[in-house]
């Protein structure tokens, strides 16, 4: 018989498949705007835009956050990059019997505290307990809503400035060749945190998580204008969101290996333990896909944030045939493959 293993809570391409055949299979079929089956960031429907996000990450608590800033953070930003504005969010709360009352309200005020940052409300949820031992502790499910704005037009009236457009949301189909490529900062750094943290593994220096709400962000690089679409690469990594933009943009993309901004400790953690800093989760960066006219300044645009501070145009989609190419730094080239799995498990 077969059963689910921790692959296929993982983000690659072992949960792509099960996804595939259990959940589209079965639920497919909407006349959804944005339906469950094109699998973007978030559905669309009416013009708004509906994203539900389930979160187990283990510890609780670690270096730069907890999963009440995770929770908001995470269901926020699947809307933001859609190029919607979030409204309102959900939160259903399944607590383990015996769970420490502090440590609850911990989580609610810290979610509180991101909802702040994010300018949006918790305005509605559910709260349940199992017994001991039938569940780890605290797992929590967000929902959230959003709308399309002006702002979302704007940035679309300057793409068409340049070329034929005719989505009217920024989806993983939407890249052409010729389009740049920008990550809005260092990568890997929320999965190494995780990771080093919980094992106890010390790599010299302390590195923390990088959750951050990333609305407001989003919201000054549409006003710039020529975004084609945006994704917070987070479990499967950089390496799975241009996999996904790859296939279906139905376009190649090259990235160069010494534009991808990453932490010294980060890449040092990832050489110690043989896993690649592309593959692992992230939760406060954004990777932009702009047309070629406006990749400067957008991450002009970008880089007077604190979130975008270290910002770099790491490569662009190209007629190649489809996949994903690195440029190594020595001026070599290898595919950059589609993860099977994160390889840091419950980082989200
Ligand atoms: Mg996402």
């Amino acid at each position: 018989m077969e059963r689910i293993t921790m692959a296929h809570g993982a983000g690659g391409t072992i949960m792509q498949d099960l996804i595939e055949r259990v959940i589209v299979k079965n639920l497919g079929g909407s006349e959804a705007e944005v339906p469950l089956e094109a699998l973007d960031d978030s559905a669309v429907i009416d013009d708004i835009v509906l994203k539900s996000d389930s979160h187990t990450v283990k510890p609780l608590f670690f270096p730069g956050g907890d999963i009440g800033r995770l929770a908001v953070a995470g269901t926020v930003n699947d809307i933001a990059v859609m190029g919607a504005k979030p409204l309102a969010l959900t939160s259903g709360c399944i607590i383990e019997e015996g769970f420490p009352i502090s440590d609850f309200e911990k989580i609610v005020k810290s979610m509180a505290e991101t909802c702040r940052e994010a300018g949006v409300h918790i305005i509605t949820g559910d709260t349940k307990v199992m017994e001991k031992g039938t569940l780890e502790k605290f797992v929590v499910n967000t929902s959230g809503i959003g709308k399309r704005t002006e702002l979302l037009d704007r940035n679309i009236a300057v793409v068409k400035r340049y070329r034929p457009f005719k989505a009217r949301w920024l989806l993983d189909s939407n890249l052409r060749e010729g389009d740049k490529i920008i990550v809005s900062g260092t990568i890997g750094d929320h999965g190494v945190a995780l990771l080093s943290f919980r094992e106890g593994y010390d790599f010299g220096s302390e590195i923390s998580s990088d959750i951050t709400p990333l609305n407001n962000v989003i919201s000054h690089l549409l006003n710039v204008g020529g975004i084609v679409k945006m994704k917070d690469p987070t479990r499967g990594g950089l390496a799975n969101t241009l996999n996904e933009w790859s296939e279906k943009s139905k376009v190649g993309i090259t990235i160069y290996e010494e534009k991808i901004p990453i932490r010294v400790g980060v890449k040092a953690a990832c050489e110690m333990l043989g896993i690649d800093p592309l593959e692992i989760g992230n939760e406060g960066k954004i990777a932009i896909a702009v047309v070629p006219q406006k990749a400067d300044d957008v991450l002009k645009a970008l880089k007077k944030t604190k979130e975008g501070k270290d910002a770099e145009i790491i490569g662009e989609a190209t007629n190649e045939s489809r996949g994903v190419i690195i440029e190594t730094e020595v001026g070599g080239r290898r595919i950059l493959a589609p993860p099977v799995g994160d390889p840091v498990p419950r980082i989200c």
